[in-house]
């Protein structure tokens, strides 16, 4: 055998033999060790100089371990077990890591390993573990420090403990310590005990300690990283399923969009962020369309949703991030980009031209977007969410790109929830509302229709065995004036006159509607109506009856069909049906079940459906008789004619409706006047929506006697409707709306008869001039109104003047001569101002007010002569 100078002699000289040995024989060792069983400690004390080969097979073995399915204590236990033998350690352990109630704490997981102890000895039973918090012991103080120590006398060390040594009857000399990171957080810590054969561990072992260390912290790392992602899959879980939760008690979608982003706001970074939810309707109103249709509006040429739906937002919510609790719904800033764009420096981008510079008055300017499309399960494009400006001020990376689109997906899921529940709810909404409905409609009994159309008394024979053209002189009432009043009659006189204007306009024969049907249907249209101040089945009927007088007595018959002209005189009726006596804000502001189920001109749409559930009703189904589509022709108009009394939607039509009056105007013949009017169905919609409008505001157009009582019945709903802000919303009315400012209505009559009235029926007697008499009405009234507003004013004056007299100043003594024209306006003067003033009546035929000791008002009825004196 050669001896050890020749071999290495021979191996200097020929390092091609050397090489090839070592590849040879070694690494088919080290692999097989690897790749095989395990690898096999028989003496420890033959490790002491671990070789270069030796450590690879430590090292492939914990690779494998690595790579196994094993747990994560299992194979942290190896490494511990190497560790041991590496460093001739007496035995190591690993604490865990973890906080509760906000203190940091570490807990025995593999506790006094030593190079062969068994697994199953050393793995700590939560049961029975050791725990501490990190401000105890040099375990805790490496967790805390996140610095590896080697200690060579515990002893001397201020933090050592030796609360374990007591529990386990050991005593520590030495130790070697490093935590385990994940990031800058402590996982846990590696602890290894006294030094064998020495008093303390060398740097060298140190050196080895640390670089075995990386396995533990690959192994520790792995388990934690599963451990969190487990944890956040959890969260997201339960996340969903609180948002779930959510839907049961949420009713509306932007709601419920709020708790969903109030939710996530700490796992989006970034300052701002909104949500725009897109119109998904694909129809347009029939009111939007008109312009298009006229060709006085091009139509959307914008970008569209991939199923073809207009660009536009019925609602946006848009969010202010404020630290960690807070967020603050913001007037909206929404930036449309489909399908997804991030964009860096948003200034500075040409294809950005929203919002350049502060977006408000903080100075808030937007630096980077991410926008993309909220996506329900049916693919379709529900909305668009923006997110402003990374906390950070970095751009938005493609990991915000995956956080974002994983909301969006979540809203877009949410959307089809809230779209079925939405759906649910509106059945929901809807029983209820029909059921109040049921509440108030009786329909008329035989008996009813009986005393209405009185045929037994005149013919001798029940209503349905009349002949329908016999019928209509039962009822005999001037309805084609357009001065015609209510007053007179009773509300059962009413019925009969609504009746009398369907055989009027001959439409009872023609469409076959049965008689009794006819009288049923306008009962309860009549009793559809509640008993409330102004919105009533008067008003109701008075709708009606000028529709009817505008057609016939107004000459608009000529432009519409018979079928059409059916159609509106029974909209008339119908449109103020179920009025509640407060308008849509009131409807909106109380979150009125109506205000939930129709999104726009609420109480309209709510009128209109009422008035189509009675045409679902055979027995008072007055077009029962009608073909397919004339029944559809109808219910298009009546939806045109009711929505059309949305006040909104008037000032949308004006311009159109006044075009129409001036083409008109300029066509010489009468035969081309209709039809380029008859012949083009928009220009008739247009024309029939201002007909409704100036059928709902005739009141103003009527004698004075019957406009000077109606006002004060509108201006009482109104002021009911204030005291309900103020009672239930807890709200300041509108001046229109506030009893307070009672005084001021005739001057809020002017205005209303100057921005609102005066265009329409101005227009009207421009297109028809047998339509001048509404005109001459409001002009009168306006009169009226006028110098009712004049007393105010005056009244308003010499206390003014008189003030000033107080104060110093040299008023007249005697202010003002108002000619008064009739006793009412009189009355109306008294009502208003008498809590003002000390009343006198001195005579039967003068009333004489003290307003203060030196104001003396004085009315002389015989004269109609108001006079303000001082005194
Ligand atoms: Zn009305």
């Amino acid at each position: 055998m050669a001896d050890k100078d020749t071999v290495e002699k021979f191996l200097d000289n020929n390092p091609q033999v050397a090489k090839e040995y070592y590849e040879k024989k070694v690494k088919a060792d080290v692999i097989t060790a690897a790749f095989g069983t395990e690898v096999q400690v028989k003496d420890p004390a033959s490790y002491k100089d671990v070789t270069t080969i030796q450590e690879a097979e430590f090292m492939f073995e914990l690779i494998k371990e690595l790579q196994g399915a094993n747990k994560m204590e299992k194979a942290l236990h190896k490494v511990l077990q190497r560790i041991a033998l590496l460093i001739q350690a007496d035995r190591c352990s690993y604490w865990g890591f973890r906080s509760r109630n906000g203190t940091p704490e570490l807990s025995s997981i593999l506790f006094d390993v030593t190079h062969n102890s068994a697994y199953d000895k050393n793995i700590v039973n939560p049961n029975v573990e050791i725990v501490f918090p990190t401000d105890m012991g040099l375990v805790g103080w490496t967790a805390h420090s996140k610095k590896p120590q080697n200690i060579i006398d515990v002893k001397k060390d201020s933090h050592f403990s030796d609360f374990v040594d007591k529990q386990t009857k050991y005593t520590t000399k030495c130790m070697l310590t490093s935590p385990v990171m994940s990031g800058k957080e402590p996982i846990g810590v590696i602890m290894v005990l006294n030094k064998q054969g020495a008093s303390e561990f060398s740097k060298g072992d140190q050196e080895l300690f640390n670089k075995y260390m990386n396995f533990a912290t690959v192994i520790c790392l792995q388990a934690h990283t599963a451990y969190m992602w487990d944890v956040e899959s959890r969260r997201s879980q339960v996340l969903l399923w609180s948002a779930s939760k959510v839907f049961e008690e949420l009713t509306d979608i932007e709601r419920q969009f709020h708790k969903a982003l109030y939710t996530v706001r700490t796992y989006i970074k970034c300052e701002r962020y909104s949500v725009g939810l897109l119109d998904m309707t694909k129809e347009k109103e029939f009111f939007d369309e008109w312009a298009i249709k006229l060709g006085e509006q091009e139509a959307y040429k914008g970008p569209k949703t991939p199923d073809g739906r207009e660009i536009s937002f019925y609602k946006i919510i848009d969010y202010l991030l404020e630290g960690k609790e807070e967020i603050k719904v913001i007037p909206f800033i929404c930036i449309l980009e489909l399908p997804i764009c991030n964009m860096m420096n948003a200034a500075g981008d040409d294809y950005f031209t929203f919002q350049k510079g502060p977006a408000d008055e903080t100075g808030w300017t937007i630096k980077n977007v991410l926008s993309l499309p909220i996506v329900n399960k049916k693919e379709e494009i529900v909305g668009v969410a923006t997110f402003f400006n990374r906390l950070d001020g970095y751009p938005f990376d493609e990991n915000d790109e995956q956080i974002t689109e994983a909301l969006t997906q979540f809203l877009g899921w949410s959307t089809l929830c809230s779209d079925t529940y939405d759906k649910l709810n509106r059945t929901e909404w809807g029983k209820e509302i029909s059921q109040e409905m049921l509440m108030y409609q009786t329909t008329a009994t035989l008996t009813d229709v009986q005393t209405i159309l009185n045929t037994q008394e005149k013919f001798g024979s029940a209503p349905e065995d009349c002949e329908p053209k016999e019928m209509y002189k039962l009822l005999n009432v001037e309805l084609l004036e357009f001065r015609f009043s209510d007053f007179p009659l009773s509300e059962f006189e009413l019925i009969k006159c609504g009746i009398r204007c369907f055989f009027e306009l001959g439409v009872v024969e023609k469409f076959k509607v049965p008689p009794e049907i006819l009288t049923r249907w306008m009962y309860t249209v009549c009793r559809g109506y509640r008993d409330i101040t102004y919105h009533n089945w008067r008003h109701g009927f008075n709708v009606g009856q000028t529709m009817f007088t505008l057609l016939l007595t107004g000459k608009l018959k000529k432009y519409y069909s018979d079928l059409e002209a059916f159609a509106m005189v029974a909209a008339g009726f119908c449109h103020d049906i179920d009025h509640r006596g407060t308008n849509n804000l009131y409807q909106t502001k109380s979150l009125s079940p109506l205000a939930k189920l129709h999104s726009s001109s609420v109480m309209e749409r709510h009128h209109l459906e009422y008035s189509k559930t009675l045409m679902e009703n055979e027995n008072l189904n007055i077009f029962q008789n009608l073909q397919k589509r004339q029944f559809e022709t109808v219910q298009h108009l009546f939806e045109v004619c009711i929505i059309a009394t949305d006040l909104a939607l008037y000032f949308k039509k004006r311009t159109m409706f006044q075009k129409i009056v001036d083409a008109v105007e300029g066509i010489p013949e009468e035969k081309e006047k209709i039809s380029y009017v008859s012949n083009n169905a928009t220009r008739k919609e247009i024309i029939m929506a201002m007909m409704m409008t100036a059928c709902d505001l005739s009141a103003i157009t009527k004698p004075w006697e019957v406009q000077s009582k109606v006002a004060l019945m509108v201006a009482a709903e109104f002021w009911e409707q204030g005291d309900l802000e103020r009672t239930v919303l807890d709200q300041q009315p509108i001046p229109m709306m506030d009893r307070a400012h009672a005084e001021e209505l005739p001057k809020m009559q002017c205005g209303f008869i100057d921005f609102v009235c005066s265009f329409v029926y101005k227009e009207f007697s421009r297109f028809h001039i047998e339509i001048n008499p509404m005109f001459e009405g409001l002009t009168i009234n306006r009169g009226e109104w006028r110098a009712l507003a004049d007393v105010y004013e005056a009244k308003m004056k010499a206390i003014e003047d008189e003030k000033k007299r107080l104060e110093g100043g040299d008023a007249e003594r005697e202010c003002k001569h108002l000619e008064i024209k009739s006793p009412l306006t009189c009355m109306y003067f008294i009502m208003n101002i008498y809590t003002d003033y000390n009343v006198r009546i001195f005579s039967s035929l003068s009333l004489t007010f003290y307003a203060s000791r030196n104001i003396r008002l004085q009315i002389q009825f015989e004269r109609l002569y108001l006079s303000i004196f001082r005194i």
